[in-house]
């Protein structure tokens, strides 16, 4: 033994390793030195060969540079809020590696002076939404109503439905964000129904702004109200309509989710949502409409904290000109398909001996967006113990349990991935032997 321990290479031998010396690179010296020293203490203690200790530290690196690590979401959730919403396209990715060096984000090339920030992704969102005359981006949809709140409402009143006063998630109440900035709420109507003339009725020279917000993760049912924009605009105070999810547009898929288009058309003065949601972007706030208010806001002070990165700027301008995005290839993405998909995947596991079946599902939009949804979809079927082991696999894989099964739901995998779900199912029952 102690002859063993007197082979286990000396560290500076370990580290000219020209694999660590790649780690190195990739992923800093201070974790490789890290990783060889707990190698070299496993062959101290004989649970590794002298010979081994260059293995051992490799198997010992973290997987990401990051702690964040890249999941197969194949929860059915095609907008997983725990897992970072919507997937960038590949145009957005390459989008953002290109701009993560220097670049022209705020210099004009040609003439060498100063130019307006993010002006090529603002101009692919003007175009995208035709009816805003303007447009703005910060950095969520909470900061797009933040801005709103304290440029338009500070000191006066914003007018807002009790049926809307909604917790989006994880505790967050948009009634406490509004009322942080100093804008008073004044609320209308019941949390049920409320009418244009709710709305009329509080109007006065204190009102800022109405404003409508989409109750975008759930639905109220039954003796039900709601005053459209369409009802509101004419009471002679703008209308600002969050809608949460992005849609540019309608989406024929989701006829009861509101797009910036039909609601500027129906006459909102400004329209607030995410750009990680529905329209598949990366995580940002978009402001559209009238351009004296999108101007206002624009150049309030507070506009410069919540401003957004070159990255989200170029992989929001990749989104809007690009190929369509996963989470649009996703919705309309062909049951039969998924579930031939599903099929093949659970011919290739049983091959292993695994038990496993292809099973028709639903998936949802989730992530604030399409309550109520869902979309017919196909899953891989497992026994349920797969679930906790998959998730805390090489290549992470979180599905969802359902009567008392592992669900693997592909409606948010694309198909490129199917190969890396089959090897992370195999190796997980590789484990299990
Ligand atoms: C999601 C959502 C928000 C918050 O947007 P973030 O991008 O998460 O900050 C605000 N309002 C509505 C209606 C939403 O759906």
């Amino acid at each position: 033994m102690p002859d063993a321990r007197r082979r286990i290479p000396r560290t500076d031998v370990l580290l000219r390793d020209l694999r660590l010396l790649d780690a190195a690179d990739r992923i800093g010296p201070e974790r490789v030195k890290s990783a060889v020293r707990q190698a070299q203490q496993q062959a101290r203690e004989g649970i590794v060969k002298p010979e081994g200790v260059v293995d051992a530290a490799i198997a010992l690196l973290p997987r990401t540079v990051s702690g964040l690590q890249p999941v197969i979401n194949a929860t059915g959730v095609l907008l997983h809020t725990n897992l970072g919403r919507a997937p960038l396209s590949a145009a957005a990715r390459r989008a953002v590696q290109e701009a993560a060096g220097p670049t022209d984000v705020e210099l004009d090339l040609e003439t060498g002076t100063r130019a307006r920030r993010g002006r090529t992704a603002l101009a692919a969102l003007c175009a995208r939404v035709q009816a805003a005359a303007a447009v703005h981006v910060v950095n969520n949809g909470a900061a797009a109503l933040v801005l709103a709140a304290t440029a338009l409402a500070v000191g006066k009143e914003i007018v807002v439905s009790r049926g809307e006063m909604v917790e989006i998630g994880d505790g967050f109440r948009l009634p406490d964000l509004l009322v942080s900035t100093g804008a008073r709420l004044r609320e209308v109507g019941t949390t049920n129904r409320t009418t244009a003339e709710d709305y009329a009725r509080a109007i006065g020279p204190e009102t800022a702004f109405i404003l409508k917000v989409h109750p975008s993760n759930f639905r109220i049912t039954g003796f039900t109200r709601a005053a459209a924009v369409a009802e509101l605009a004419p009471l002679g105070v703008p209308v600002v309509a969050d809608i949460g999810s992005g849609l540019p547009a309608p989406h024929p898929l989701l006829p009861e989710e509101p797009d910036a288009r039909t609601q500027l058309e129906a006459g909102a003065a400004l329209v607030t949502a995410s750009g990680d949601k529905l329209l598949g972007g990366p995580q940002c706030g978009l402001v559209l409409g009238r351009e004296d208010l999108v101007r206002t806001m624009a150049r309030h002070p507070l506009a410069r904290a919540l401003r957004v990165d070159k990255m989200t700027l170029a992989a929001l301008e990749a989104t809007l000109t690009g190929p369509p995005t996963p989470t649009e290839q996703a919705l309309g993405a062909d049951p039969g398909e998924l579930y031939r998909r599903a099929e093949r995947l659970a011919g290739m596991v049983r091959a292993d001996g695994i038990d496993a079946q292809a099973v028709r599902s639903r998936a949802t939009v989730g992530g604030g967006g399409a309550p109520g949804v869902t979309l017919p979809s196909a899953a891989l079927s497992l026994p349920e113990p797969y679930a906790a082991a998959l998730r805390r696999g090489r290549v992470p894989v979180v599905g969802r349990l359902d009567g008392g099964r592992c669900l693997l739901d592909l409606a948010a995998v694309p198909a490129d991935d199917d190969q890396r779900l089959t090897e992370a199912v195999r190796s997980v029952r590789a484990e299990e032997r």
